[in-house]
């Protein structure tokens, strides 16, 4: 049996063995492999729902809609691949004549930076993990990858390993393209981070797990990029005229929210601030008799129920902090019980504790008395995933210069909407600034999370026949460049 030092090395020199053909391998091929990983994935039928189900306590609907999303991104970026043009190529063609210096060939794309590792995460146990966005972002970029699979779910990754396997099998290409690793404890894990072969690493998780492994990949002799996402409570603000007509409309659609899942989205909204009045009142009167008759749910594993109770309790334990309405039936060990609760914008100006993340069926009330200490309770807000604005247009207008701040804080900002529910599209950002992630300029969600694993590299007067396809001249692919200043196919 090898150590886990043993293991990790052995995969990293397969995957750098990979990593010069797999890189090199046409746009077809790769398409077919992430196409393959799909079919592989819908070939282990009901067998992956009920491992999945049985490991997570995830029903039925929400992991078959999950494996759609998951074969649906698979899909999604062979397209991609495909067509070609993600790989931003750019063209300036020479002036030999430019005076007083002449100008040379210079020509750019993006390629892939080399094996990644990805970290795959415990509440999406097959659309952010094994098969999820940071592995096929990874793999249709052209980096092998190392998945080390989630302690809480070891086999439905292994499962859908298997699936990954067949896939490269079948179309033929190296085995270290794609590898599969199980550890329990942070050996394994921090071995692969710090392997000089690893170009770069994909996380979501807990906040304290991302941030030691970042700052590990900070230490290194070459420091590595880990986009990490891990820690967001998705402010919720609601304007006090719409809140006044729609008191009780908007409160179903946030309990909705803040229990779908058990609350463990990473976009659950785990923070509401609004103005006082009467129809703050009738709010939360509403939302805490939805609350109260939620049913508490199994959550995804005992580490993830013993850390919701012990950081709710924290949170209720602390000063000013008042229970609003919670679930009136019983709970046992596993599960999550809906909670919401309240404190004045004041206290929680002052108690930084108040604006962490609790991951499970809670939210927080922050009741401000006017704007001016809303805008600063929006101020004082850290990253975010999402941010969320409920009001009419003529009202949200009026309030614009939240839009201002708010757009510092968040990937996303959402009007007249709840932050569940990440739509999986090109124009979609899954990230935010620290601590939502560690790298605020990308997404781990749509077409553009493969920039993750890439790197631009300029060709400089380079012949023809030795640029890559995407730069030459006569456009074989025929995707879009950005030819001496113009666009063209
Ligand atoms: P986690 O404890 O961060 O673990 C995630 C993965 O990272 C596991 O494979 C774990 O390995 C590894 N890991 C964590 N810390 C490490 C370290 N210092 N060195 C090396 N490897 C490390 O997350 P989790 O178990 O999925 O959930 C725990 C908590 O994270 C939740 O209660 C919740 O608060 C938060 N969470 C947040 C989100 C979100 O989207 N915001 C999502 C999921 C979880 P081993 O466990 O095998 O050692």
């Amino acid at each position: 049996m090898n150590t886990p030092l043993e293991q990790v090395d052995a995969a990293l020199q397969e995957a750098q063995i990979a990593f010069f053909s797999y890189k090199n391998s046409s746009r077809k091929m790769k398409a077919e492999f992430l196409r393959a990983i799909a079919e592989q994935i819908e070939a282990l039928g009901g067998e992956l729902v009920s491992t999945a189900m049985r490991e997570t306590n995830l029903p039925e609907a929400r992991i078959v809609g999950e494996r759609g999303r998951t074969t649906g991104q698979c899909r999604m970026f062979a397209d991609l691949v495909e067509q070609g043009d993600w790989v931003e190529a750019r063209i300036d063609t020479a002036l030999p004549d430019r005076a007083p210096l002449p100008k040379p060939d210079i020509r750019k794309m993006l390629i892939p930076v080399g094996p990644v590792v990805v970290f795959g995460a415990a509440n999406f146990p097959l659309a952010y993990s094994t098969a999820g966005g940071d592995t096929v972002s990874a793999l249709a970029a052209g980096c092998p990858v190392i998945v080390k699979a989630h302690p809480a779910h070891t086999a439905t990754s292994e499962l859908v390993a298997s699936a990954i396997k067949k896939a490269v099998d079948k179309t033929g290409l190296p085995k270290g393209v794609f590898q599969h690793l199980h550890g329990n404890g942070f050996e394994l894990g921090q071995a692969l981070v710090k392997h000089p072969l690893t170009k770069a690493v994909g996380f979501t998780g807990s906040l304290a797990g991302g941030k030691a492994l970042f700052d590990l990949a900070c230490q290194r002799p070459q420091p590595i990029p880990v986009f990490a996402e891990m820690s967001s409570i998705n402010p919720v603000i609601l304007l006090p005229k719409t809140l006044s007509q729609q008191a009780e409309k908007t409160a179903a659609t946030l309990v909705a929210s803040i229990t779908q899942g058990v609350g463990q989205f990473c976009t659950n909204p785990g923070l509401i601030i609004a103005i006082e009045n009467e129809g703050l009142d009738k709010f939360i009167k509403s939302l805490s008799e939805g609350i109260s008759n939620s049913l508490p749910g199994a959550l995804l594993h005992q580490g993830i129920a013993n850390n919701y109770n012990k950081r709710l309790t924290h949170a209720l334990e602390q000063n000013g902090v008042t229970i609003e309405g919670q679930s009136t039936s019983s709970v046992i060990d596993n599960q999550g019980k809906p909670l919401v609760a309240s404190v004045h914008a004041t206290t929680f100006l002052t108690n930084p504790l108040l604006a962490e993340e609790v991951f499970g069926p809670f939210s927080l009330i922050v009741k401000c008395k006017d704007i001016s200490e809303l805008n600063a309770v929006v101020s004082h807000l850290n990253g975010q995933l999402t941010a969320s604005i409920l009001g009419d247009e003529n009202e949200v207008a009026t309030y614009s210069s939240l839009i201002n701040t708010l757009i510092e804080k968040t990937g996303r900002l959402i009007i007249n909407g709840v932050p569940t529910g990440v739509e999986v599209c090109p124009s979609m950002t899954h990230g935010g600034p620290f601590p939502a992630t560690t790298d605020s300029r990308f997404t781990s969600v749509g077409t553009d999370a493969i920039k993750r694993f890439v790197r631009p590299v300029s060709f400089q007067n380079f012949p023809q026949r030795l640029l890559p396809d995407e730069l030459k001249d006569n456009n074989p692919l025929g995707i879009w460049r950005l030819f001496n200043n113009e666009w063209k196919k």
